[in-house]
């Protein structure tokens, strides 16, 4: 009988790894160690539900510790993974009744990402929040939540009890800040705003989601502030400040007077626990794993958020930490450990944002000095035309540019931003890219043409040929 196969992380990658490890070989005996109370939660959806769009907690919630019982895998909440000893091929866990040793025969780190808080000041006072934990996103919706719409159902899940009576028992916040312009940050301020309150939004660079480029960026500042919020763009915040609770920001420009922060600045990969095992990390910080997902130390594999992945385009090592990525790897994994090796898959950082009534998607190299680090003589353009056509009810502006190769052609990157169906374009992109095309090539892909749902020539045929 062979040693179980050991899965650190319940979420996304651990609980996809084990439970395909468990189908495709029942006989093996498969262990996960999760260090909170929550397994197989939605960090996705997560604004959703502070806005109030999403009814309860529980939405947020997949599987069931029951279901994983029924798939045949032991299943540990509240124990933590505390080291990894890769010569005896053990793990040593803390769990509610101790410290104890685990030997594995396939150990998979999938420990996600942390939020990143630091280097601000002030960031321990009570009510400033951040986006990554299933308490604190209840504590937050119950803040928001005024007296006389307090709904006890909303914060019920099947195996958690989440008391947030202290937060319910407040005066709603008036004001909110928002540390940090990326996608978190943007889709807090559509929840906040939904909920009446005075946002600020603080970002260090001139625009927000940088990754999307400045095309989308500047979509998406003229939506924030047509939404009401008051965006401070190329300004960073040195302090929050206050006794005990959160009651000011501090940047440069002066002072504001807030009820509460959102802190949204990134993540970093949680690979403490690897740290002195010998695996290797790329420079991204993230562990380094080959194509099917196994680090440099034998027999521990590596998943998610804490891992990176070959990139599509360049073919080197990239981290993107989104949630397909993770379910994939994961999933690839477990059939590999079950003994018919599956490779976790390339990325191609495709990733798509809802701002307020504006639908943003990214995908590729978009960038001009990453496209340059990797080899390539980039050339972009950017053009707008309608989503359906002109004639058509619905019909909206959509911002598109195409990064290409300037010798080759050869399809690098792009991004989209408009009110119409906008987001899921880029999934035409995301596929040129898995299929190396050129723009010449993307320029004579046969969409979809009728009046409700494309103007004959789609936005992504006129950027086409227009860069051709
Ligand atoms: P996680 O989901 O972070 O799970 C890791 C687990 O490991 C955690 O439960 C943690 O408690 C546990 N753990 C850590 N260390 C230990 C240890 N030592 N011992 C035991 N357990 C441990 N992605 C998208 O693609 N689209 C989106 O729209 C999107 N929206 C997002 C919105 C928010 C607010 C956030 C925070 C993320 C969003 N993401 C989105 C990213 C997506 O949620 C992640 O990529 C995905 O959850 C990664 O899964 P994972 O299993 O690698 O890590």
């Amino acid at each position: 009988m062979s040693q179980p196969f050991v899965v650190v992380g319940g979420d996304a990658a651990g609980l996809s790894a084990a439970s395909k490890c468990k189908r495709e070989d029942p006989e093996r005996e498969v262990i996960v160690y999760e260090k909170s109370e929550w397994i197989s939660y939605a960090h996705c959806g997560m604004p959703y539900y502070v806005k109030g769009e999403v009814d309860s907690l529980g939405d947020l919630l997949s599987l069931s510790p029951r279901e994983v019982d029924e798939r045949g895998i032991d299943l540990h909440r509240n124990h933590e993974v505390l080291s990894v000893d890769p010569e005896e091929q053990h793990v040593r866990v803390h769990g509610p009744d101790g410290e104890f040793e685990q030997s594995y025969g396939d150990l998979l780190i999938a420990t996600g990402a942390r939020a990143l808080v630091a280097p601000i000041e002030g960031t321990d006072l009570a009510d400033v929040f951040t986006m990554h934990h299933m308490h604190s996103t209840a504590q937050l919706r119950a803040f928001l939540t005024p007296p006389d719409e307090a709904d006890e159902s909303a914060f019920e899940t099947d195996y958690v009890d989440v008391d947030v009576t202290e937060y319910l028992d407040r005066e709603p916040p008036t004001t909110a800040a928002i540390v940090g312009g990326g996608y978190v940050g943007v889709e807090m301020a559509e929840a906040f705003r939904s909920r009446g309150l005075e946002t600020h939004l603080y970002q260090r660079s001139d625009r927000p989601v940088p990754p999307f480029g400045d095309a989308v960026g500047q979509r998406v500042s003229e939506t924030l502030e047509e939404a009401g919020v008051e965006c401070h763009f190329g300004t960073a915040v040195n302090s929050l400040e206050g006794n005990g609770r959160v009651d000011r920001v501090e940047t440069d420009d002066g002072s504001q007077a807030v009820d509460l922060v959102l802190v949204g600045i990134g993540i970093r990969p949680n690979t403490q626990l690897v740290e002195d095992t010998g695996i290797e990390f790329g420079d991204s910080g993230a562990i380094r794993i080959d194509e099917y997902g196994r680090t440099t130390v034998e027999s521990v594999y590596a998943a998610g958020d804490c891992a990176e992945k070959t990139h599509t385009v360049t073919g080197d090592p990239a981290w993107v930490p989104l949630g397909l990525t993770a379910n994939r790897a994961g999933r690839a994994i477990g059939q590999t450990v079950a003994g018919d090796p599956e490779p976790v898959g390339e990325i191609a950082g495709t990733a798509v944002l809802k701002a307020f009534e504006l639908e943003c998607g990214r995908t590729g190299i978009t960038d001009f000095d990453a496209a340059r680090e990797a080899g390539f003589d980039p050339v972009a353009e950017t053009i707008t035309a309608g989503s359906r056509s002109g004639y058509y009810p619905g019909n909206a502006e959509t911002t598109v540019t195409l990064v290409a190769d300037r010798e080759t052609g050869q399809l690098l990157g792009g991004t989209i931003a408009g009110e119409d169906r906008a987001a899921i374009r880029i999934n035409t992109l995301a596929t040129a890219l898995e299929s190396d095309m050129t723009v010449s090539e993307v320029e004579r892909l046969d969409l979809a043409y009728a009046p409700p749902f494309s103007p004959v020539w789609d936005p992504l045929l006129v950027a086409a040929k227009v860069l051709r």
